[in-house]
Parts: structure tokens; sequence; C-alpha cells
């Protein structure tokens, strides 16, 4: 078992582990549950994790993520309705943490 991605973002999480279901790579998500406790708990501790269950699954699941990763940042920007624009990355406003459209 390895881990292959650690992010705060739900979006980014929820858009890399369907990629992993999708390819039928096995895959756990932990620290998930712990959400919850952020500013409790030193951030880094808290955030999400992707591990791949089977070692043999890794180097393709690293391509899923670097995959995913490009093709949230070719979202680009995107307008809260408080006004605020945010990067493509964000999957809740920066400011008034607001969902996103
Ligand atoms: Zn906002």
């Amino acid at each position: 078992m390895k881990k292959i991605y650690t992010s705060t973002e739900q979006f980014q999480l929820g858009h890399i582990t369907s990629m992993l279901k999708e390819s039928g790579i096995d895959y756990v998500v932990r620290n998930d549950f712990l959400s919850g406790a952020l500013g409790e708990l030193p951030p880094h501790e808290c955030w999400p994790e992707i591990w791949i269950t089977h070692d043999e699954d890794y180097d393709k699941g690293q391509a899923i993520v670097t995959e995913a990763s490009i093709s949230i940042t070719d979202m680009g920007k995107w307008q809260c309705e408080c006004g605020e624009e945010n990067e493509g990355t964000f999957g809740s406003c920066w400011k008034c943490s607001g969902d996103r459209p």
C-alpha cells in the first residue's frame, strides 16, 4: 500500500478518486473522517490521503494523478457568488468558503 496523493481540496480528491475507480485501481482514502477536526490538529495531519491498495498499480495511479491535476488546472478561473475570482484548482471560494457553482 502506497500513498499517492494528499490534498485539502475535496473537489480535487473527488476528481482523482473517480478517475482511479474508472481505471479499476483499488484505493482507500484515509483521514477523511478527521476533516471536522481541522483547526484542532496540525493541518498536515488531517489532510485526506489517497492510498493505492496494490503497489503494482502505483505507476498507473501516478499517471492518473498527473492527468487529473492538469485537467483541473485547465478549468481556469471561476467566479464566486460573492464576486471573488478563484483559481480553477479551488473547490470552494478562498474568501467566503462558498461552494464552487
Ligand atoms: Zn466567495
